[in-house]
């Protein structure tokens, strides 16, 4: 093992007491830092104690937390002015206001183009405040500009005069800063796979507090996880002179693991090797009762009740991928999961499929977890964080993404092909998830770089790819399957709130909303079957009632849709 950095931080809401504990008396202090409200209400006691008025709020989503923290308990109708900073993305702050719209449901919210270039004016019923959103503008680890959100003080003295006003740089980004710092100018191998597994860990103060909406969650943590993940991928590709939204580079495995603890903050980056052990955080479950990501134990033991033919593929860390072939009759079809491995309903979804078309006799394919080592990576990440979306989990070993492999050396995705070749599959079932919760970057500009679309749920859907020359079949099966899964009112239900809370913190859906579900319809040179369905779940943390009715709705889509392939859908 090769230990990279090492680093310990103060605690910057420590820092900013024992700054202006003495000398300070009459003093009035805001700032804003990456804290809970119980820290920050206690450093405001401490100050106080000080003869300093102090208020100290929350850096990261500044305007949820003013609701939360500030603003009336009942709200019946809520106008929001937005920030209009010419660096930030005409998006960025009506998304950052996510998801008022669906904690304030039965409330009117309204939002406008505000006249500040970094507050909010929030005005609720009838009264008017002006909520700061502390921002500063500096060079990402690409070279671009980048409005992030940030520390900051301002400062009145004991006369009343302002006497300081401006940034202050928290533990949260100096080490984010330092991670990044090190890993930009470490000396990679000239060839990839440039590391084995690069391990972060870090435990450092911060917010983890559940929203009283959906699966939302206000998580700083977890917000480091996918910032650090999706940046080292970035500074990875950059230095490989590939564009940021490349999938092929092969890295080596990036294992992020941040929790949130009191005191000051501790981060460590390390190089280590990988290993095929797995851990199993629950016992096994009764398939359509499971309330949780099965083991990889309890998947070997369902696939052995089921039988069929295996092909011996392995993962890149040598893990079975126990892909296999049902003989029978019917037509030929593929179903897979678990190509991006911490999207977890798709694989209880297929087994429960499976487990059905094998006692109806039909012919398929089938790989239960196309990305076995992510898969085991994301039990390892839920132990200390069970309500985090681990992207880190998304990738294989290598780093990309299974799907985007090409060249003579396939490892996973070796096993997709071969099984459409064997069986001549016209369809490939492809379950997958997304982020159950609001996915963010905050220390690089606040929205998912290159997954702009993806950073707050719109509710199950559906992407449809077909090969050239199958268009005319496309439209017509999406329209019969979405009809059958419409027949389920929970799924409808939760659809419509989701597409509605949807609407008003962002763009209108852009793609068509067949039966209550959006489906995106496009042609791919990309794929070996004529017809491709992916499904889209916001499955990656969620748990009980919401898990089953994620992998219910998994399994009913792949059941309708190898229904209407019998039914000749594809023979028109
Ligand atoms: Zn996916």
């Amino acid at each position: 093992m090769t230990i990279l950095l090492d680093l310990t931080l103060p605690r910057t809401l420590d820092a900013l007491v024992q700054r202006f504990s003495i000398g300070h008396d009459g003093a009035h202090v805001e700032a804003w830092v990456f804290e809970d409200v119980a820290a920050r209400r206690e450093a405001e006691a401490r100050l106080a104690a000080a003869g300093v008025q102090a208020r100290f709020r929350s850096a990261y989503k500044p305007l949820v937390h003013h609701f939360i923290d500030e603003a009336p308990q009942r709200v019946k109708a809520a106008t929001i002015g937005l920030p209009t900073h010419a660096a930030a993305p005409a998006e960025r702050f009506r998304l950052e206001a996510y998801p008022l719209a669906g904690m304030l449901a039965g409330a009117t919210l309204a939002f406008e183009r505000g006249s500040d270039p970094l507050a909010y004016t929030v005005r609720v019923d009838g009264v008017e405040d002006s909520v700061f959103a502390p921002n500063r503008l500096h060079t990402d680890h690409l070279g671009n500009d980048s409005l992030t959100p940030c520390g900051w003080v301002r400062v009145w003295d004991a006369s009343g005069a302002l006497v300081d006003d401006g940034p202050v740089e928290t533990e949260y980004e100096a080490a984010f800063a330092a991670i990044m710092g090190v890993l930009a100018a470490h000396d990679w191998p000239a060839t990839t796979p440039f590391f084995n597994v690069l391990d972060i860990t870090a435990r450092i103060p911060g917010i983890e507090r559940p929203l009283p909406y959906g699966d939302e969650v206000l998580s700083t943590a977890e917000a480091l996880h996918e910032d650090l993940y999706f940046s080292i991928l970035e500074l990875m590709k950059h230095r490989a002179g590939l564009p940021t939204a490349d999938r092929t580079l092969q890295p080596g495995q990036i294992v992020p693991d941040v929790v949130c603890g009191d005191g000051p903050a501790r981060v460590m980056v390390r190089l280590r090797s990988g290993s095929a052990d797995d851990t199993s955080l629950t016992g096994p479950a009764r398939l359509a009762d499971a309330d949780r990501p099965l083991s990889s134990r309890q998947i070997a033991t369902e696939l052995a009740t089921l039988g069929g033919e295996v092909r011996d593929i392995r993962s890149v860390q040598g893990r079975p991928l126990a892909a296999r072939i049902f003989d029978g009759t019917g037509p030929a079809v593929l179903l897979s999961a678990g190509q991006h491995a911490n999207e977890t309903s798709g694989v209880v979804g297929a087994l429960r499929a499976a487990q059905k078309l094998r006692a109806e006799g039909q012919r398929f394919a089938f790989i239960p977890v196309e990305n076995p080592d992510g898969y085991a990576l994301h039990h390892t990440l839920r132990a200390n964080n069970p309500r985090h979306m681990h992207h880190a989990a998304r990738y294989s070993a290598l780093g990309d993404d299974v799907e985007s492999r090409e060249g003579d050396v396939l490892h996973e995705k070796a096993a997709r092909l071969a099984l459409i070749r064997e069986t001549g599959a016209t369809l490939h079932l492809n379950l997958h998830g997304y982020p159950a919760h609001e996915w963010t970057r905050p220390l690089s500009g606040y929205l998912p770089r290159g997954f702009e679309l993806w950073t707050i749920p719109k509710g199950f859907f559906l992407i449809l790819r077909y090969l050239p020359g199958y268009e005319a079949q496309a439209r017509p099966f999406l329209e019969a399957l979405t009809a059958e899964l419409a027949t389920d009112p929970a799924l409808a239900a939760f659809n419509a709130t989701q597409l509605a809370t949807w609407s008003a913190h962002a763009s209108a859906i852009p793609f068509p909303v067949i039966n209550g579900i959006p489906c995106q319809i496009g042609e791919s040179t990309r794929q070996t079957v004529p017809l491709q369905l992916i499904t889209e779940y916001p499955d990656e943390t969620i748990y009980d009632d919401a898990f089953r009715l994620a992998h219910t709705t998994q399994m009913r889509t792949a059941l309708a849709s190898i229904a209407l392939l019998r039914d000749g859908a594809l023979t028109g």
